[in-house]
Order: C-alpha cells, then structure tokens, then sequence
C-alpha cells in the first residue's frame, strides 16, 4: 500500500516515489490523512522521524488541488498567480532550508513556487522572488518580521500555516515574533504545530492558535 492509501494526488505521490520512500513513517501514517481533510494539527515528533514529509505532503496536495481549479476567462484559462497560501516557520534557517529542499523534492511534479526567506543574508535576493509570486514561503521568525514590515510580502491569503520545532522557537524567544506573525494571517485556515516536546508553555501556544487540534506522536 505505502503512500496510496492517503489519497495524495498521482504527483504528489511520483515526487515521494522519486524521493525513494516506500513506507511511510509513523508519524506520517498517523498525520497524514488528517492533514489531507483539513484538520488542525499537533504534532510531537523529533528529527529523524519523517515529521517533515508528514506536513510537507498533505500541503502540497491541497495546494495543487486548488490551482487545477483556477477559473478560465471565455475558456482561456487565466494566467495563474500565485499568492502565498502556506507558511512554514521554523527556529532557524538551516531548518528552513531543509524544509525548501523538502518541498522541491517532494513537490518536483508540480508548479507550485515556493520561497524561503531567513536572515543573515541579504534581502535582495529575497525580495525578487517575493515579487515574483510564491505560494508556499518558509521563513524563520525575524525576517519574515522584517519582510512583513516592509510589505514585501502579503500574508493574508495563508490557508495553511505550519509552524515546526515549536519547542526551540519558544526556547529561543520568538514567541512575540511568532505572535505577531500569526495574527497577520486569516483565522479560518489549517494550522500544523510540530515539538518535540509538549510542556505547558506549548500546550497554552496550542490552545491559543489550535481549533479542535487531532493529537498525532511518533511513538
Ligand atoms: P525528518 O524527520 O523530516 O527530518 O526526516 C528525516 C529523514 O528521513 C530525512 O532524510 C527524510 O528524507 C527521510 N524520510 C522521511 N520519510 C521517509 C520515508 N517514508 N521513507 C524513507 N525515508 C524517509
């Protein structure tokens, strides 16, 4: 069966094939359908356990479903924009990338464009391909901060927001950033929380951001 059983598209499904997974993970097996009908997520799973895929996957079938529906004009059809419609935050940018590098394997069938976004680098590069459209941005706190700022990018069309290692993003003092950043997107969207730890301080995180979450823990 491996990653059929899901429901994830025909080119969701080639890009794990090409990945060379061929069995899903627990907590992949735990999230993913739920994930896929929408519902909010926690998620407690460390590194290593395919946590990445379990939340990467289900994104990119919602995503891709939806712009296979965009309208025609007089059975043209439309020149395709892209909004940003998922936003991932990760506590730093080494994450971050391994997050984009997730995407574009994972997502290597599909059209959606996706853009990653942390500091210490120049903004140059970053504001381009912001202007250029993307529908999936992966950011760490601070810059993503900086971007909103300067309104470089427009967050409220995010139907999907995830927010990974939750723990070390509360242990290294973004919570206010992370705040910030989350009422800047609309309240009716899916949200995916992944710590490997649950304390309380998450726990209260959860409840703030989380409706009616589905608990799901890599063993
Ligand atoms: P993560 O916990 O998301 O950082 O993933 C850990 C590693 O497991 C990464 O190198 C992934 O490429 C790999 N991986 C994730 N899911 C699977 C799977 N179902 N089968 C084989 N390898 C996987």
């Amino acid at each position: 069966m491996g990653f059929t059983k899901f429901g994830l598209s025909d080119h969701v499904i080639k890009g794990v094939e090409a990945a060379g997974y061929t069995t899903p993970t627990p907590i992949q097996s735990l999230a993913i359908k739920p994930a896929l009908e929408g519902r909010d997520i926690i998620g407690c799973a460390q590194t290593g356990t395919g946590k990445t895929a379990a939340f990467v996957l289900p994104l990119l079938h919602r995503l891709a479903s939806e712009t296979g529906s965009q309208p025609t004009v007089a059975g043209i059809p439309s020149r395709r924009s892209h909004h940003v419609r998922a936003l991932v935050i990760t506590p730093t940018r080494e994450l971050a990338q391994q997050v984009h590098d997730a995407v574009s394997n994972y997502g290597r069938f599909l059209t959606l464009r996706t853009v990653v976004v942390y500091g210490g680098v120049s903004m140059d590069n970053q504001l381009k391909l912001l202007r250029r459209g993307a529908d999936i941005v992966i950011a760490t706190p601070g810059r993503l901060l900086d971007h909103m700022q300067r309104r470089s990018i427009d967050l409220s069309k995010v139907q999907i927001l995830v927010l990974d290692e939750a723990d070390r993003m509360l242990d290294m003092g973004f919570i206010n950033d992370v705040k910030k950043i989350i009422a800047a997107v609309p309240r009716d969207r899916q949200t995916m929380l992944f710590s490997a730890t649950i304390s309380g301080e998450i726990k209260g995180l959860a409840s703030d951001i989380l409706r009616n979450p589905h608990l799901v823990e890599a063993g």
